[in-house]
């Protein structure tokens, strides 16, 4: 299922997103709940849901996201010191919006990967 979410609203710029990067392949735009000073949202313009729902022929894009994060963390000024790329999948992953993305959080040191 290819259900859209508030992520496609914002790819089409229909609703107000701080947008730091777009092509024809990704978005990416500031997290509205931040939680750490630097947290921004990376997701491919096409709807994939879920990891679950990744197939073969997403390969490109989703190598793309990671081409894409490298950029912005450089452009944030936290690669040197590090980041953190999150994707969460489903109920036990946390995840809240069913269009795949991939979080970059950094410019604070970040607590264990798991509470
Ligand atoms: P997840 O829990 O991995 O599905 O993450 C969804 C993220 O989307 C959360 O961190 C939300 O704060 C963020 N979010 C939801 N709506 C918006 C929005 N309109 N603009 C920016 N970020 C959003």
């Amino acid at each position: 299922m290819t259900t859209e979410t508030i992520f496609s609203k914002i790819i089409r710029k229909e609703i107000p997103a701080d947008i730091v990067y777009q092509d024809e392949q990704v978005t990416a735009f500031r997290d509205i709940a931040p939680q750490a000073p630097t947290h921004i949202l990376i997701i491919p313009n096409k709807i994939i849901p879920t990891v679950n729902d990744v197939t073969a022929e997403d390969e490109q894009v989703l190598g793309h996201l990671f081409v894409v994060a490298a950029k912005i963390a450089k452009e944030q000024g936290i690669a040197e010191d590090g980041y953190r790329l999150i994707v969460n999948c489903n109920k036990h992953g946390g995840q809240e919006v069913f269009h795949l993305h991939m979080h970059l959080v950094g410019g604070k040191q970040l607590g264990k990967m798991l509470p």
